[in-house]
């Protein structure tokens, strides 16, 4: 005979089959039951059919496999036994739920159904049984409305109507107020709104029943949310759900009985107290349904003292058990408690640091299990930035909602016009920048403004790259709104917003909310720098930022930044009063004239540095040499040109002239990096001077400063060599007229793919490289990141690309690069030095990869350092668990 395929396992025993782990094999939901019971935690018996049950069945056109019938008939025997009851039976009946859950916790997927197995003679059985006929009643009425609506698609409201009907006529507002005799009337009802919509009697076979419902919850994975829900959160490789079948039991059984749901620490606080709410007389859900306010959980506490205990201390077992915080579903019959699923509890990013801090302050974790199972990274990202206060979001009007492009809380009053912005904040007012898109021409305005709402681009436009640059919150391509710039107003089609008036945006969801709510800063509690501590004891590669103003260099010094990663150079020069030394500089005739521009730059360029190194004392600071093509100095409408033309006392036909000589049919690809030091290599020269003077000023000053110099865009040696003889020649003679002594490094970018593949020459003559993944990015796939939001979008939805690869980066190919550069570098420099920089240093999974490839550091904005810290100490845990193979069974992450 042939082997028969196990589908259905009992709750109670741990489960393994071969390589699937249990979550795999019974869903999340079906795991924890199984493991719940296992562990002495009162759960109604039952048991799961597995993912594979449900494969088989949609593969085979709903056919089940061939002994899955057998398996729960003796499964629905088992629960039998166990309860003491019989399903169907006319004396003593089982009523059961049927539950579903995938691996992954996911909504779109089926209702739970309750009461199954009964029928009009079970429900009478059920009457003389309990000597409650209100209970008995409610039960079947509650039946037939979750069946007909979940199983067969009879619209809720039809039962909703009926039901509000029978309360007007019988002059009651609750459903708790109706009698045992009003509730039968009612399933009469409800059973000829069933006939009306399906066309069948009601199933009263309950076997019949059973057979439906499972088929009901395979067929919703499958279903259209079902399938979109997996979609859009990225979920691959699940074979489908698992069915939970299980023995009822009541909290509809009078006074004495009820439902609750309970966190086993305070979610949004992290303080440890039970949380959460209940409901007496109820069942399932009506305690989130909101048909009756649910008393706070502490009441349970004077209601009935010793099931509150109880529930204590499960709440206890079952966090050590799972070594995580719990959210808690939990049923009482009659005084006696059933906890009916376990799953780890969602929380902020507050509560998430003090959980684990807490924890392993309780003995119940490790620090090493508190940094990789119980905080992610998005958790701290959250702690740095603004958030919205619970409570005053509780009547909020969402005008819209749009990509979640960089996270906090923001209010202000709206401003469509950058200037304005920036007049407004001089004047103290708190404004929120609204455009369609923004562009380089609205850094003041952005940079004024508390928060950034474009009702077009997506996670890489220039409004999302800035913003979350400086840590600023930002809704980006909020198409629900439409800008109207002429009359100053937007609107979403139901609500017109004008200038002037007040709005929130949450960077978090992507919300935009009429109104000013209230905001609570960012605190960092003990926990947090506990926690910071043990994670950087686990992580090996350190993480620097990429910063150009001393501003900025404290902040993420502040952070914990153990340097900078990339200092560009040419956002010193766009500052206000320097601007135009740098155009005089560009519209220079010859060397000369051009040595003179350069030197009115340098005493500023060298303030700039005297004040980054000093902010950033002890640590590396690696600064890149001019990188931009001229062109984007000078202006480009007309009336502009006209006045710069006359602040720089030259004809407008000079200016317009040489901005159509530098123009360019392709920047990136153009004239830029160190093709600009290779043709004039006196900027060159100004820039070392000014980095190796303010470093030679500090040294003498008894500072230490380790200036790193690194050279763009290079993508032979041959381009190295000869901007770092520039270098040398410069540095070494300051140097030595100086007479102090000074280290400094001169290193590379790798960004072009040539050069990382070159690398083993380029390292030969380089004392570090750095990564630069969005050139490297941009040209590894030939996109241009400005023009490739025109067709990302497309390319994420039909599945062409998983992610976009400028947010993470793309290992399958560009990381080959990095793989090589890494390499061959190291082949002929075993002492090179090793970085990424750009958006990508910031990013969790990108990091993980950069540790992978055996990174020294990663570079990224001040406000991502905390976040990248902890990304960086995940690596290794992950790294050592993989090798250790230890994560049989614990934890369920649902
Ligand atoms: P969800 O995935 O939506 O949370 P569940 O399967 O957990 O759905 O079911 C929702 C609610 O139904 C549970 O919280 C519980 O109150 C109730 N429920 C489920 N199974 C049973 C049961 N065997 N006995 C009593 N109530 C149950
Ligand atoms: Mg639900
Ligand atoms: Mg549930």
């Amino acid at each position: 005979m042939a082997h028969q395929e196990h589908f259905v396992y009992r709750f109670g025993k741990l489960h393994t089959d071969g390589n699937k782990s249990m979550k795999q094999l019974l869903g999340g939901k079906g795991a924890n039951l199984a493991e719940m019971s296992s562990i002495g935690i009162p759960v109604p018996p039952g048991f799961t059919i597995s993912t594979e049950a449900c494969r088989q069945t949609i593969n085979n056109q709903m056919a089940w496999p061939d002994s899955l019938e057998e398996q729960v008939e003796a499964g629905i025997r088992h629960v039998e036994a166990e309860m003491g009851l019989k399903f169907g039976d006319e004396k003593d009946p089982l009523l059961i739920s049927v539950r579903s859950g995938a691996a992954v916790s996911m909504p779109g997927m089926m209702d739970t159904i309750l009461n199954l197995g009964i029928n009009d003679r079970v429900v009478e059985a059920l009457v003389q049984k309990t000597n409650n006929e209100r209970f008995a009643y409610d039960s079947y009425r509650r039946f037939i409305d979750m069946f007909g609506d979940v199983v067969m698609g009879v619209a809720h409201e039809y039962f909703e109507e009926a039901l509000d009907k029978l309360k007007k006529e019988a002059g009651v507002k609750n459903d708790i107020d109706l009698s045992a005799g009003q509730l039968k009337e009612l399933t009469d009802r409800y059973k000829a709104i069933y006939r009306k919509q399906t066309g069948h009697m009601f199933p009263d076979d309950p076997m019949e029943q059973l057979k439906f419902a499972i088929n009901a919850v395979f067929n919703s994975w499958n279903s259209a949310r079902a399938i979109k829900y997996r979609k859009i959160s990225n979920i691959h490789g699940l074979i489908g759900t698992a069915v939970n079948v299980q023995a009822m039991v009541f909290g509809n059984m009078g006074e004495n009985s009820g439902t609750g749901v309970c966190f086993t620490r305070n979610p949004a606080t992290g303080e440890q107290k039970l949380y959460g709410e209940f409901l007496l007389n109820a069942q399932g859900e009506d305690v989130v349904a909101g048909i009756r306010t649910p008393s706070p959980i502490s009441e349970l506490k004077d209601r009935n003292p010793s099931v509150y205990q109880e529930l204590l201390n499960y709440t206890h077992k079952l966090e050590s058990h799972y070594k995580n915080m719990q959210d808690i579903e939990f049923t009482i019959q009659e005084g006696i408690l059933y906890i009916l699923q376990t799953r780890n509890g969602k929380r902020t990013g507050a509560a998430a640091v003090k959980v684990a801090v807490d924890m392993v302050h309780e003995g119940i974790i490790s620090q090493i299990e508190a940094i990789r199972d119980l905080v992610e990274p998005g958790h701290i990202e959250q702690l740095l930035h603004p958030q919205f206060q619970e409570d005053s979001l509780k009547e909020s009007k969402i005008l819209g909602t749009g990509l979640p492009a960089s996270p906090g809380a923001a209010v202000g009053k709206v401003v469509f016009d950058s200037k304005l912005a920036e007049q407004e904040a001089e004047k103290g007012e708190q404004v929120i920048l609204v455009r369609i898109e923004t562009s380089p021409e609205d850094v003041g305005g952005m940079s004024s403004a508390k928060g950034i709402l474009t009702s077009r681009g997506g996670m890489t436009s220039h409004a999302a790259v800035v913003a979350r640059g400086w840590g600023k919150p930002c809704v980006a391509g909020c198409s629900d709104i439409i800008i109207n710039y002429k009359n100053k107003s937007f609107t979403n089609g139901e609500v017109t917003v004008k200038e002037g008036e007040w709005i929130s945006l949450n960077g978090n969801t992507g919300e935009v909310i009429l109104g000013k709510k209230e905001l609570t800063e960012p605190t960092f509690s003990n926990e947090y720098r506990v926690f910071m501590d043990w994670v950087g004891d686990v992580e090996v590669m350190s993480v620097r930022t990429n910063a150009e103003t001393p501003e900025d260099a404290a902040v993420a010094r502040s952070y914990g930044a153990q340097g900078i990663g990339l200092a560009r150079t040419e956002h010193m020069f766009f500052k206000p009063g320097r601007v135009n030394f740098m155009r005089k500089m560009i519209l220079a005739n010859n060397k000369e004239e051009r040595k003179a521009a350069l030197a009115n730059l340098l005493p500023f360029q060298k303030q700039d540095f005297l004040e980054i190194f000093d902010a950033m004392e002890g640590l590396p600071v690696t600064v890149r040499l001019l990188d931009p093509p001229l062109h984007e100095f000078l202006p480009q409408e007309k009336d502009e040109i006209k006045k710069v033309a006359d602040e720089l006392d030259v004809s407008f036909e000079k200016l317009q002239a040489k901005i159509n000589q530098l123009k360019e049919f392709n920047p990136m690809l153009g004239h830029r990096g160190c093709r600009l030091g290779i043709t004039y290599p006196e900027i060159t020269e100004m820039q070392t001077q000014a980095i190796i003077e303010a470093a030679l000023e500090l040294t003498k000053a008894g500072k230490t400063v380790l200036p790193e110099i690194m050279i763009p865009l290079v993508g032979s040696v041959e381009e190295f060599r000869n901007q770092r003889a520039v270098v040398d020649k410069t540095a070494k003679a300051i140097i030595e007229e100086s007479g102090q002594e000074l280290e400094y490094k001169v290193g590379t970018m790798i960004e072009i793919p040539r050069a990382a593949i070159m690398a083993d020459q380029i390292a030969e003559e380089a004392d570090f490289f750095s990564f630069g993944t969005n050139d490297l990015t941009q040209l590894t796939f030939g996109f241009s990141r400005d023009d490739a939001v025109k067709f990302l979008h497309t390319y994420l939805s039909n599945g062409i690309l998983k992610q976009d690869p400028f947010q993470v980066l793309d290992e399958e190919g560009v990381g080959q690069f990095v793989e090589a550069g890494t390499r061959l570098g190291r082949m002929t420099n075993p002492n090179l030095k090793i970085g990424i920089c750009g958006e990508h240093g910031g990013d969790p999974e990108s990091i993980d990869f950069a540790f992978r490839t055996g990174l020294d550091y990663v570079s990224c904005s001040p406000f991502r350092v905390p976040v990248a810290h902890l990304a960086s100490a995940q690596s290794v845990l992950r790294k050592d668990t993989e090798e250790s193979k230890a994560e049989e069974l614990t934890p369920f992450d649902l």
